[in-house]
């Protein structure tokens, strides 16, 4: 089952904050080796009036998309992933590490979606929630939000 429990709120981002535009860091603790979550709601409250936004993880076995976040459809995403590039398989990087197979999951979806919003509020189509996959976890991971 995928564990929606584990977002580690970010601080709050103050007015001197907003009025230099400073980068908002969110922390998110993963408990799982592969999971997805939903962190729409952690990124929205950040939000005031309207622009763009970029959100980037800064990691090489983590990922964020937009997609649907029914929660079978999460599993499915992640089995078929597994498909692609299942854990236990021979790859030359684990000779080094064990996480092969994370490095080619991330490298698959990305590590930034950019949205607009407006009213604080993200112009994001009904069914479509921001996703943060882990693929190496349990870890301590990082998001960035930077409005422009
Ligand atoms: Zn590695």
């Amino acid at each position: 089952m995928i564990n929606f429990e584990n977002l580690k709120r970010a601080e709050k981002i103050n007015s001197k904050d907003r009025e230099v535009n400073r980068m908002i860091t969110i922390e998110i603790k993963t408990r799982k080796r592969n999971e997805i979550l939903d962190i729409t709601t952690d990124i929205e409250k950040f939000l005031e009036g309207n622009g763009v936004v970029l959100i980037f993880t800064p990691h090489t076995t983590a990922s964020i998309i937009l997609n649907e976040a029914e929660s079978r459809l999460l599993e499915d995403i992640l089995s078929f992933l597994e498909k692609i590039a299942p854990y236990n398989s021979y790859y030359k990087h684990n000779e080094i590490d064990d996480n092969a197979d994370a490095h080619l999951k991330a490298s698959l979806l990305g590590n930034s979606v950019v949205l607009p919003f407006e009213n604080g509020k993200l112009q994001l189509g009904t069914w479509q929630r921001i996703l943060f996959l882990e693929f190496d976890g349990p870890r301590t991971r990082k998001v960035f939000l930077k409005v422009i």
